[in-house]
């Protein structure tokens, strides 16, 4: 997929930094040895002399003798700077630069080409980009209080909970799609983020963010009012999380948008996740049968029950 060049203009900056910061740590780790064992570095300049010197002889062509001599005196010295290196425990991997890609050494380019390893910074910096109006640090398993739900919902609420728990945690790219509904302030938020926390942490591109304002991008993208590829960022991560589903303005554009998403996901089997205050019965009013079908095809449905967490929270922290 494309991005604005900005985005390929910053992660080649990125990788230009890596580049840099190898190259630093090589030289400084060089001149270590350098100063720390200067008997290294005296055995190194002669056989940088041994080099010079079999280069001019092979240039004169002043016959092979030379030039057998020198590789015996080469050998010894290598001999000689190994032994030192061993007996020194200099790690000579360090002494020359680590670079992060293996494919292009940092240079972002392969071939010619744009090498993956800029493309993927491009791509998750899109994907931050898209997705920083949600509060994702504050939502964790951790901080999820069962206490806040009445004794009747805590049962479901804590298997929809461990539910969750385990969805992250062995989440693959074909992992189930699911489905949360339930009345606002029941969480639906918080372990939807929880999840994309956890999916995050296992390497996982995620898009998580309000299904009404993805939809909004998308629309003013296809009308050429913002730039940008909303449409095949949500078609291409590993794991997309649409919030408070049924809240958007429904065009017929919208419409087709949101089967498109979810029937493409499908068909290739890559998960979503959908939170919505609708009922099921609502769902199918409001989007009609072909989206509908989709949801319940393919769908792990998990209804959340309780009181509006968020006024629970409020009457436990005045009382
Ligand atoms: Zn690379």
């Amino acid at each position: 997929m494309g991005y604005n060049k900005e985005y390929y203009i910053d992660a080649l900056a990125a990788v230009a930094e890596r580049k840099k910061e190898a190259e630093a740590i090589a030289d400084m780790e060089t001149k270590t040895v350098q100063i720390s064992y200067p008997e290294i570095q005296e055995i190194e300049n002669k056989i940088n002399e041994i080099g010079l010197e079999a280069v001019k002889s092979a240039v004169k062509l002043s016959g092979t003798a030379d030039l057998i001599k020198l590789k015996e005196q080469y050998e010894s010295l290598a001999k000689q700077r190994d032994e030192l290196i061993a007996k020194y425990k200099v790690d000579v991997k360090l002494l020359s630069p680590q670079y992060r890609c293996k494919k292009c050494n940092d240079t972002g380019y392969e071939n010619g080409k744009l090498c993956e390893c800029v493309k993927a910074i491009a791509k998750e910096k899109y994907y931050k980009d898209l997705c920083q109006q949600m509060p994702l640090e504050r939502s964790t398993f951790e901080n999820f209080d069962l206490s806040l739900y009445p004794d009747d919902c805590v049962s479901n609420m804590n298997e929809i909970f461990k539910f969750c728990k385990d969805y992250a945690d062995g989440f693959n790219p074909t992992s189930k799609s699911l489905l949360f509904f339930g009345r606002t302030g029941l969480g639906k938020t918080h372990l939807s983020l929880a999840i994309a926390n956890g999916v995050i942490d296992k390497g996982y591109s995620v898009i998580y963010g309000s299904s009404q304002n993805f939809l909004k991008q998308i629309e003013d993208e296809a009308f050429g009012r913002k730039s940008g590829d909303t449409l095949n960022a949500l078609l291409d991560c590993d794991l997309l999380i649409l919030d408070d589903f049924g809240t958007e303005f429904l065009s017929s554009f919208i419409s087709s948008a949101i089967y498109n998403i979810l029937n493409t996901r499908a068909l290739k089997s890559m998960p979503t996740v959908i939170s919505t205050n609708l009922s099921l019965g609502e769902i199918n009013s409001v989007y009609g049968e072909r989206i509908f079908s989709r949801i319940i095809g393919n769908y792990v449905i998990k209804q959340f029950t309780g009181k509006d967490i968020r006024q629970v929270q409020m009457v436990k922290n005045n009382s």
